[in-house]
């Protein structure tokens, strides 16, 4: 392949889909249903069709854009990611996988590369999550995971369900089930995207081959303790919320380091009431995100933290409830793809680790069902989900390549 002329061509289609934003200069918002996304699909359609595709929508806003193999009968290799992205993120979240796997098809036609398979281009509808609370509802609707009553619940900030902006588009919620693929049709999914983590770029390393998307559990905890006069009430008769709540959650981060594999811990949401300086603290809510590729590592740091709060408010009488919020459990990903991925690096000279990829991805809802592989490219100071996102062009040059040559030898 010449990787000029693909590094140009990534770059531009880059920097063109980068201007489809509700927030010009100050990072690219371009949230599901909206204005900016609608004109995004309809250029990504555009590029779809100018590489020779036949492009067509799913009726939840998913675009195919379909490059004839020799026996379509077999299932399809699809590649692809998403489109939509964040609040005032970044100009490669997801879109760079879209454009990554526009270029595979390209070069297939320039280099007159045959596969035998159907190959298909996929571009996602919202898979952040972002304006309904919803996540991975693209790639879900074409796994047949999202039901008609999901699009009449949620609802963006103005009260706007998925099923109103649906209709903004001209699409009928109730229609969803229809757009289910028959699974026995996709053989592979292949996804490219940034790592979104320092890991490559502090090790200066070309390409991450994701081994496995960790499992994820989230919850929220409230102790309920008994708010008194922070002057009168001696220690021994409080119910002190604060006090026990920090005495578990300083817990939870040792808890992820011991397991020294990559499991990670945090505490990002903690909330006393009724937050007043003179005041023990009657309640607090704090939250914990707890993500491993190994689903006991999970379990056990959930077990070991309600061990603690038993202990804890059992000293003073207090009490707690815990409330799971997310269950995703670890995603391993196609070991056959992933040699000749490898392969395919090796022959080219271009570094490569085998990593871990701790934030979800289309893949990740894909690859529970269907052989599914993702390849890393590296974040500039692993900044994400922000403005100064940053990857050169040229490393997804090199991520195409290695595609491009696994291609060949399926
Ligand atoms: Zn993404």
């Amino acid at each position: 392949m010449n990787k000029e002329k693909s590094t140009r061509r990534i770059m531009l289609n880059l920097r063109t889909l980068g201007k489809y934003t509700a927030t010009p200069g100050n990072g690219c918002t371009r949230l599901p249903f909206t204005e900016d996304a609608y004109d995004a699909k309809e250029f990504i359609r555009f590029l779809m069709c100018d590489a020779g595709l036949k492009a067509h929508d799913d009726g939840a806003g998913n675009l195919f854009g379909v490059k004839k193999g020799k026996n379509p009968d077999l299932p399809c290799i699809m590649m692809g990611s998403h489109y939509d992205s964040v609040i005032n993120g970044g100009n490669y979240d997801g879109i760079a996988g879209v454009v990554c796997a526009l270029e595979v098809a390209r070069i297939l036609n320039e280099e007159g590369i045959e596969l035998e398979q159907d190959f298909v281009v996929a571009a996602f509808n919202d898979e952040e999550g972002m304006r309904f609370g919803t996540g991975y509802f693209g790639s879900k609707v074409m796994l047949g995971q999202i039901t008609p009553e999901e699009c009449e619940k949620f609802a963006d900030k103005d009260g706007i369900t998925v099923a109103q902006a649906m209709k903004e588009w001209g699409l009928d919620h109730t229609k969803l089930p229809e757009y289910k693929w028959d699974l026995d049709k996709i053989g592979k999914f292949i996804e490219v995207h940034i790592e979104q983590g320092p890991v490559l770029d502090a090790q200066k390393i070309e390409l991450g081959l994701v081994e496995c998307i960790v499992g994820i559990q989230r919850y929220m905890v409230t102790v309920n303790g008994r708010a008194d006069h922070a002057g009168t009430t001696p220690m021994d008769m409080r119910l002190d919320a604060v006090d026990i709540s920090t005495k578990v959650v300083s817990k939870l981060a040792d808890m992820a380091r011991a397991k020294n594999d990559g499991t990670v811990a945090t505490s990002g949401f903690f909330r006393a009431v009724p937050c007043a300086m003179n005041v023990v603290s009657g309640k607090v809510e704090f939250s914990m995100d707890i993500r491993s590729q190994n689903n006991d590592n999970i379990d056990d740091i959930v077990n070991n933290i309600k061990k603690l709060l038993d202990e804890e408010c059992s000293k003073c009488g207090a009490s707690y409830e815990i409330e799971q919020k997310l269950h995703i459990t670890p995603c391993y990903l196609d070991q056959d793809m992933l040699a000749r991925l490898e392969e395919a690096a090796k022959a080219k000279g271009y570094s490569y680790k085998r990593m871990l990829s701790g934030a979800g991805h289309d893949a990740l809802a894909i690859g529970q069902l269907l052989p599914t592989v993702m390849v890393f490219v590296p974040s500039k100071d692993g900044r994400s989900h922000c403005p100064v996102e940053h990857t050169e062009n040229e490393d997804f040059t090199k991520a195409v390549d290695i595609v491009i040559d696994m291609l060949k030898t399926l």
